[in-house]
């Protein structure tokens, strides 16, 4: 079987020489294990956070050699657990191979709702259906008629937050990396407006496509744009952190925000937050998106890349926004 091995830090994006793939025999369940055959691994933004230096992270951080992690939907092939039986479909915060061990423990069954394909169900439904669903409903709390703005607005999580802040009530703006990502998030997503964050006139467009200032910004990307967004805000904001993917390929500090004097003269609310805190909360939030998918209510775009060896350039795509909605790799046949 294959595994991506941890090999070295990377100083910036992931390289060559970060990971590697190797081969190793199938592993063999002792007492209470369950072995898992991996149908798809989730490409996160956060997976390259795990592998950095920095110290104050969420999980910890991989050791060289490790196996690398991602979210991860599987299917038990033998189980020695009486919790587990083989053929359960599963999901978890597992790895980056053909072949994994557990205890039991860390795996949560998971079943895709009547005719949502599995992948589908588990692109949208596992990590960034709740994460923009938590993010925006919980502690954005929207009110009808404000003005949300989402940055990395076309992708998995970003494209779900604004179609859910749609549903809220809210006129929804959107920021995303070249023209054809903002066609998108009109035609496919359902967005007021959407803003090229590439183009030299930025910050005016985006002030313009809020003429009443921004209620809520979901925060996606960090740096230069949330500035300009900070400056926008309305008294009693709220400002939802849900990534800096802009920030998360650097192992040194990165200065800003630098109009964080906002906070001050906005009377601004700023939360940061991790999904994987909210894990008892995941099945409610799954059956309102279930039922908004099946409804017709939630447009999404999956990029489902055939092979374990391509998962690298799939995380990669992240960074460059080459990405074409959620990117998952399909490990093997379902
Ligand atoms: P996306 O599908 O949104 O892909 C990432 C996108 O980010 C790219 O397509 C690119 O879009 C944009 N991007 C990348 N680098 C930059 C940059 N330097 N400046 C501006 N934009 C950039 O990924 P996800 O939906 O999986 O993740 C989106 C965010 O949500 C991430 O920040 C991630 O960490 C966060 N997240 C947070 C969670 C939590 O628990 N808090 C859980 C899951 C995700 P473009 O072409 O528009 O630049």
């Amino acid at each position: 079987m294959r595994y991506w091995r941890f090999d070295k830090h990377p100083e910036e994006m992931i390289d060559s020489d970060t990971l590697s793939l190797q081969e190793a025999p199938k592993p063999k369940i002792g007492r209470g294990e369950v072995l898992l055959r991996n149908l798809y691994v989730s490409m996160d933004a956060t997976n390259r956070l795990w592998l950095g230096k920095r110290k104050e992270l969420y999980i910890e951080p991989l050791s060289l050699g490790d196996t690398m992690k991602g979210f991860t939907l599987s299917v038990v092939e033998e189980s020695d657990n009486p919790a587990f039986a083989p053929g359960q479909i599963v999901t978890w915060l597992g790895e980056w191979a053909d072949y994994s061990v557990s205890n039991g423990l860390d795996l949560i069954p998971f079943s895709a709702p009547a005719d949502v394909p599995l992948a589908d169900a588990f692109g949208v439904l596992n990590i960034a259906g709740p994460t923009a669903y938590y993010g925006l409903l919980e502690i954005g709390q929207p009110r009808p008629g404000e003005t949300v703005v989402v940055t990395a607005a076309s992708g998995a999580v970003g494209s779900l937050t604004g179609q859910i802040a749609k549903l809220a009530g809210c006129r929804v703006v959107g920021t995303a990396g070249s023209d054809e990502k903002c066609r998108r998030l009109i035609e496919e997503f359902g967005f007021d407006a959407a803003i090229n964050y590439k183009q030299p006139d930025f910050a005016d467009k985006l002030a313009a496509a809020c003429p009443h200032g921004i209620d809520i910004q979901f925060e996606n990307v960090g740096g230069e744009i949330l500035d300009h967004c900070l400056t926008l805000m309305n008294n009693g904001g709220r400002v939802v952190i849900c990534g800096l993917i802009s920030m998360y390929n650097s192992e040194q500090n990165v200065p800003g925000p630098y109009m964080f004097h906002n906070t001050i003269m906005k009377r601004l609310k700023i939360e940061g937050f991790v999904i994987l805190d909210h894990m008892q909360d995941f099945p409610k939030m799954q059956h309102h998106l279930a039922q908004w998918m099946s409804e017709g209510k939630l447009n999404y775009r999956l990029e489902v890349i055939d092979g374990l060896e391509h998962a690298v350039d799939a995380l990669n795509s992240l960074y460059t926004g080459s990405n074409d909605g959620k990117v998952m790799i399909k490990v093997g046949p379902e």
